[in-house]
């Protein structure tokens, strides 16, 4: 058994003794390292030292060299509070470009100029920062090296968890190396193929798309001023997104074969189609990198929670990326846990019940699947050619713009300003 940090005589009919809460009462196993496994991580053995002592598995090794993600990943305010408050802002926004302005089109692509079919500038007030466009990779780093060097965290990696069995007390998690920890509550942050989900028996509702997501990040002449383009092509939408300097992140939505032959084939060939989607308004484009496609899906777990188990990132939903909002909607599992924990342990309860477990549920289960949903009719309302649908679109997206109030309320929607909104993406204490 991992320590002593959960102990199994605290928990009295679901009740921790007043007289032990000021150790740390509970153990969490934490199953994945990625960008939301390592954040909750984080925020748990930072903000919540005197409740819970974590454990960190992932199948990784901390130091392994991995292939470079070419993702360029936008993060909202609400994110960026979140790493705030885990202490890992003042590293990456060095580096983070912000993103002042977005542009949407459909314009076909031969057509010589690009109308706007709706803009967002001045609409969000405060700072007017839409977005912070960070490196997937400097992102990682940055997790993957802060969760290696707290003290706060046991990090158990390369191993992985393949099974658990929970009782009244807690759960046993088996390791692919053999060794069992025990838990209050373990999480499943082990990405969309979760083999813990799978485990619990817990099925997911969704489907693939036909398309693949290309990213590449490429260099330009002029520089961008903060601004982001969103093109819906009949193939799907392609993205620019702001990066620092001269360079921009971009994210090509594609049907799959073409997609496939694409980032196989001559990169003349893929620079040349690139340079038709991208325009000419940032002058002279060049490739940094090697492009790369990840397939693309809609997915949402039926339940966020099992027996001593959530689900928080991937593992619970996966989205499409046309609003870059995947990594957003995992970072708001973070905060909403990470509070549920906290509230839970502050009545004397035993975080890892149903009760506790419920609150996290109705908090985000239904927030993830209207996101998934609204992704989902986007990518399907644009990504076509039909004339009748492209008047309905055309004339919609022509109101919005019109409507200021209604502009507001989209950009602190993507802010993740709206609902119920955790307290540490509002950057307000635990
Ligand atoms: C093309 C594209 C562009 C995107 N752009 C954006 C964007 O701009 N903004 C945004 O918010 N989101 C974006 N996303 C979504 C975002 O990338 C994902 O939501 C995010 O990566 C999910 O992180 P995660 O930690 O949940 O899962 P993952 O990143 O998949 O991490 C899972 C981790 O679990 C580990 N693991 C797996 N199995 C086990 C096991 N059994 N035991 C232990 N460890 C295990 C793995 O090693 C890995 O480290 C984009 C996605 C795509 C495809």
């Amino acid at each position: 058994m991992q320590g002593v940090a959960w102990l199994p005589r605290l928990a009295y009919r679901g009740r921790v003794l007043p007289s032990e809460r000021t150790q740390s009462s509970f153990r969490i196993v934490v199953a994945g390292g990625g960008f939301v496994g390592g954040a909750l991580a984080l925020a748990l053995a930072r903000l919540a030292p005197k409740i819970c002592r974590v454990t960190l598995v992932d199948s990784v090794p901390p130091n392994a060299e991995r292939p470079p993600d070419g993702r360029g990943l936008a993060l909202s305010p609400a994110s960026r509070n979140l790493l705030n408050a885990i202490g890992l802002w003042p590293q990456l926004e060095p580096s983070a470009q912000a993103m002042s302005a977005i542009e949407i089109t459909d314009s076909p692509l031969d057509a010589t100029l690009r109308p706007n079919l709706l803009g967002f500038a001045d609409e969000s007030g405060g700072d007017g920062v839409k977005a912070w466009l960070v490196e997937a990779g400097a992102l990682l780093e940055a997790i993957a090296g802060a969760v290696h060097a707290d003290p706060g965290v046991d990090f158990i990696a390369p191993d992985t968890v393949q099974h658990f069995q929970t009782d009244a007390y807690g759960a046993s998690v088996q390791m692919g190396s053999g060794r069992t920890l025990r838990a209050a509550l373990l999480v499943a942050a082990d990405g969309k193929k979760s083999k813990l989900r799978e485990r619990a028996g817990i099925k997911c509702i969704g489907w693939s798309y036909p398309q693949m997501g290309i990213v590449a990040s490429v260099a330009h002449e002029r520089p961008h001023n903060g601004l982001a383009v969103q093109h819906f092509l009949p193939s799907g939408p392609f993205a620019i997104l702001p990066m620092k300097g001269n360079r921009s992140s971009i994210v090509w939505t594609e049907e799959t074969d073409t997609a496939k032959q694409l980032v196989a084939g001559d990169q003349e060939v893929f620079l040349s189609e690139l340079s038709r989607r991208f325009g000419y308004r940032l002058g002279a484009i060049s490739l940094e990198g090697t492009p790369r496609a990840f397939p693309l899906s809609f997915q949402i777990a039926r339940a966020f929670v099992g027996d001593r188990l959530a689900l928080i990132g991937d593992s619970a939903h996966v989205v499409h990326p046309l609003a870059g909002q995947g990594l957003n909607i995992g970072f708001r599992d973070v905060a909403a846990l990470v509070e549920s924990i906290t509230d839970s342990a502050r009545l004397g309860l035993d975080i890892g019940s149903k009760t506790s477990l419920a609150r996290y549920e109705r908090w985000r289960r239904f927030d993830s699947a209207f996101s998934g949903a609204v992704m989902d009719g986007m990518n399907r309302l644009f990504s076509n050619d039909s004339a009748p649908l492209r008047a309905i679109r055309d004339v919609g997206m022509g109101l919005v713009d019109r409507a200021p109030s209604l502009k507001r309320f989209l950009i602190r929607e993507a802010a993740g300003a709206t609902g119920d909104v955790p307290r540490l993406l509002k950057d307000e204490a635990l």
